[in-house]
């Protein structure tokens, strides 16, 4: 199994979907919180897809793993909502998807994302100093900071190769 790591290598992604769900279930039980078994399919769901996926979607594959398929949306939204207030996924706004954050252990934290309008996939960019810059210039205003979103939108280096 993928042991959980300190990953400062911006290319890394969530390859191992069963070892993120494993690392998460640990963080959960160092603080106290619950992966319940809807939690643990939906944050499988957003690891498996390996790049972000939108919320009606994780409602159809939810569906699908379902026997009954009769699972109502606002279990995935709750779901949804548990593991974004804990850190374990980040909402992309610009296109309104989630990906998997692969440091499971650290807690809620703000990061660019690199967005691939081709191949679509999202990268955090692991830059503290651009988060802490930010949030000192809004303080500087006497602006009272509490969430950033910082998208930057383009081609990986991919597919810019390939272009
Ligand atoms: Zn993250
Ligand atoms: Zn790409």
């Amino acid at each position: 199994m993928a042991k959980p790591h300190a990953c400062t290598d911006p290319r890394h992604h969530v390859h191992d979907a069963h070892g993120f769900v494993a690392a998460v279930e640990r963080a959960c039980g160092e603080r106290g919180l619950r992966l319940t078994a809807p939690r643990a399919r939906v944050l499988g769901l957003i690891a498996e897809a390996g790049q972000p996926v939108k919320a009606y979607d994780l409602l159809d594959r939810f569906r699908a793993l379902d026997d009954a398929g009769s699972v109502a949306p606002p279990t995935v939204y709750r779901a949804l909502d548990f593991l974004l207030a804990n850190g374990f996924i980040h909402k992309l706004e610009s296109i309104n998807a989630f990906v998997a954050c692969h440091h499971p252990n650290a807690a809620q934290h703000s990061v660019p994302f690199l967005i691939c309008d081709r191949c679509h996939s999202a990268t955090e960019l692991e830059d503290a100093s651009i988060v802490a810059q930010l949030d000192a210039s809004a303080r500087a205003l006497g602006f009272a900071p509490q969430a950033q979103t910082l998208e930057v939108h383009g081609l990986c280096a991919r597919c810019a190769q390939a272009a």
